[in-house]
């Protein structure tokens, strides 16, 4: 059986969700990054099924969604510095990685046994509905197969999952289109362990320069595999044009004609908005290869540039 389809805005699709979650199912809800697939976090049955139905290595600690600061609380220990980033970016693309509360309402499973817990409170309101309909803490890694390209819409959900959750909330297409950003805060410092939605330059203006995350996080994230999100298709990276058999993903004013682009305008936000999307809607049509223009590292670049060479790497762990 496959998943319901429903609209975030109905207030009885979102009041099943919330009954669906707390005995235990799995419901995707859409936020401004991407799809993520909401489980309740307390609960290990929930989280494990979660797992399951991605297909994703136990080890990799998913991130606990919270309504408001209050419940962050409850779950993470904060610091000044935390503090001053969640007063800055919450809600909205910025995963806290902080110290787990010994009483934290997240069960072991959800942060992989570690002694830090991701936190997140997302900038949508269906997701915020759904939090606060729910009441607590719900991981929500995003809603596709391990692996695969993330989800930017309701159908992109229904395609890779539907058939092993319990309903899919539509609210259209990201906004965002690209994950979080996640910053550790370890020992006063930060620590950018995954570029993402909220560009570096907007974290740095509060925290300083952020540590590379290759130095001290490498056992502080695991997960982060290079293949995190692979289309089928081999990727071809700085290709100025396609070669033969290969599809053309294009960046720019430059770009070759007629082929799809990532943004003819050259801007960096609507590249991320349409990035998955392009790239599941290429590797629909089996090319030998995807080939991509350069994207500029600048902002929303860095995280695109980083999805890209994951994509890329195609290294299976
Ligand atoms: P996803 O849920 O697919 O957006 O991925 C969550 C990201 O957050 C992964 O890169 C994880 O490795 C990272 N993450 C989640 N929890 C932790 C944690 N406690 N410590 C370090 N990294 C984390
Ligand atoms: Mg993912």
């Amino acid at each position: 059986m496959t998943a319901p389809v429903r609209p975030a805005q109905d207030m009885a699709a979102l009041a099943d969700a919330a009954l669906i979650l707390r005995s235990g199912g799995l419901v995707a809800m859409p936020t401004e990054t991407v799809y993520g697939l909401a489980a309740d976090a307390g609960n290990a049955r929930a989280v494990a099924r979660l797992y399951a139905a991605k297909g994703r290595p136990r080890f990799n600690p998913l991130i606990a969604h919270v309504a408001d600061i209050e419940t962050a609380e409850r779950c993470g220990v904060f610091c000044d510095l935390s503090r001053r980033l969640a007063a800055a970016f919450w809600p909205g693309p910025l995963t806290l990685v902080l110290p787990r509360r010994t009483d934290a309402p997240v069960s072991d499973l959800a942060t992989a046994g570690l002694d830090t817990v991701a936190l997140r409170i997302p900038d949508h309101p269906a997701a915020r509905a759904l939090l606060a309909a729910f009441g607590g803490p719900l991981a929500a890694p995003s809603a596709n197969p391990s692996g695969a390209v993330s989800p930017t819409t309701a159908q992109h959900v229904a395609e890779g999952l539907g058939d092993k959750i319990d309903l899919i909330l539509d609210a259209g297409p990201c906004r965002v289109g690209v994950e979080s950003t996640v910053v550790a805060i370890m020992d006063g410092k930060a620590v950018l362990l995954r570029p993402g939605g909220l560009p570096r330059a907007e974290i740095e203006a509060i925290t300083g320069p952020l540590a590379a995350a290759g130095e001290t996080a490498a056992p502080a994230a695991p997960g982060m595999l290079k293949s995190h999100y692979a289309p089928r298709a081999p990727l071809r990276l700085n290709a100025l044009e396609p070669g033969a058999g290969e599809a053309y993903l294009g960046f720019g004013p430059g770009a070759l004609e007629g082929a799809l682009n990532l943004s003819p305008g050259a801007d960096l936000a609507e590249a991320a908005a349409n990035l998955f999307a392009y790239l599941r809607h290429l590797d629909a049509g089996a090319p030998r290869a995807i080939a991509v223009a350069p994207v500029p590292e600048a902002g929303l670049g860095e995280a695109i540039n980083d999805r890209l060479r994951r994509a890329a790497a195609r290294e299976d762990a």
